[in-house]
């Protein structure tokens, strides 16, 4: 069986220098936001090319402090509108609620699943204030057209980067193309640690500093509150996982490249609509989704054949039984995309005997 994704496998080559800073961690005995997280914000943006980086709980914490930093600035306010794709995942909606904001969601693009600008502005009201760009599935959103609508309204960017770790448009990362990025480190993510772990990435220092205090009770000085804060702090164990990790993400990435380059050029199958990338680095593949309209069928096959796929996602934000109020919606892209995706194995322990075993598979459907 080709399973979806090896984690255990994909750790297992860190295995040594996982020993070596559990070693030091336990000799150290400083448990809560050490040097290890100090040294993985002062990496990650670097990686980024930020200014600041923020170690966070996870990927959602992330989003919810950016929303509640720009709420403690006074650049946001209760019942704002934030404009969201309709096909990202729930995590992002899920955000804007717990900020107490409200989601306006927009129709993606099918050829990229990601926001379609050209439908953005229709949607921009008196309380817009914010636009959520996801890059799904590891594919930068249009940034400069996204950008170019906030500037003209007067907007605020924010990044859902939590599938985009190192995607680059122009020499620049995903987290730097916007007012504040979040990042998740859930472990099947590009890069991902060994449980629960997320970050924030801005250019803004005003909003670092109220998030370096968010993140921590609302307290930079010990047992004094400045904000009402919560517990959502970057796990110290986790960040020394992230450091052995982070200096092999480059590498990862272009190890997905590799096999959705193969997966591009050697699927031939009418039934399958398969994903479009212009070959440059605006695409890490954290998913590889092709599209096939009897997609329960495909994946049922596959599983038969020895092939373990998922769906991302089966149920759409604006369908969820916890986001009632807005059940009434009809977003047929949407939809549409959700009734058909699929995801194929990918990973940087993917072999090329396995890629080819699946698309041979792929193709005989
Ligand atoms: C994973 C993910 C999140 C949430 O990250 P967690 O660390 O699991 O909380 C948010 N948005 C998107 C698009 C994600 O893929």
């Amino acid at each position: 069986m080709i399973s979806f994704l090896d984690l255990k496998e994909i750790n297992s080559h860190y295995e040594l220098d996982f020993q070596e800073k559990v070693k030091t961690f336990l000799n150290k005995g400083r448990y809560i936001l050490g040097d290890e997280v100090k040294s993985f914000e002062k990496h990650f943006a670097s990686y980024c090319g930020t200014k600041h980086c923020i170690g966070v709980g996870n990927g959602l914490d992330a989003l919810v402090l950016i929303f509640k930093g720009y709420i403690a600035v006074g650049k946001l306010h209760k019942g704002d509108e934030v404009i969201v794709p309709a096909n990202t995942f729930i995590a992002s909606v899920l955000a804007i609620l717990q900020a107490d904001l409200v989601p306006v969601f927009v129709e993606p693009d099918i050829e990229t699943y990601n926001i379609d600008p050209d439908l953005i502005i229709e949607k921009i009201t008196q309380k817009s204030k914010v636009i959520l760009a996801v890059h799904l599935y590891g594919q930068l959103a249009e940034m400069d057209k996204i950008n170019a609508i906030a500037l003209a309204y007067d907007l605020l960017v924010i990044e859902d980067a939590a599938q985009a770790h190192g995607t680059i448009l122009d020499n620049k990362k995903a987290g730097n193309f916007s007012h504040a990025a979040a990042f998740s480190f859930y472990p099947g993510k590009n890069l991902g640690a060994l449980g629960d772990g997320g970050a924030i990435t801005t250019n803004d220092y005003e909003l670092a500093e109220v998030l370096f205090s968010l993140r921590n009770y609302g307290s930079t000085i010990k047992y004094k509150s400045e904000f009402i804060g919560v517990n959502s702090r970057l796990d110290e164990l986790q960040a020394a996982f992230l450091n052995v990790k982070l200096p092999q993400l480059d590498d990862d990435n272009e190890s997905r490249r590799t096999i959705a380059k193969r997966y591009l050029l050697k699927i031939k199958n009418d039934k399958i609509v398969l994903p479009i990338w212009d070959w440059s680095n605006n695409h890490v593949f954290h998913l590889f989704v092709i599209r096939t309209k009897k997609r329960d069928d495909l994946q049922q096959y596959l599983l038969e054949n020895g092939i373990q796929t998922v769906i991302h996602y089966p149920i759409p934000p604006h369908q969820q039984k916890a986001l009632k109020e807005w059940n009434y919606l009809s977003l047929p892209i949407t939809e549409m995309i959700h009734q058909e995706v699929l995801s194929l194995p990918i990973s940087p322990v993917l072999t090329i005997d396995e890629v080819d075993f699946i698309i041979k598979t792929v193709n005989k459907y």
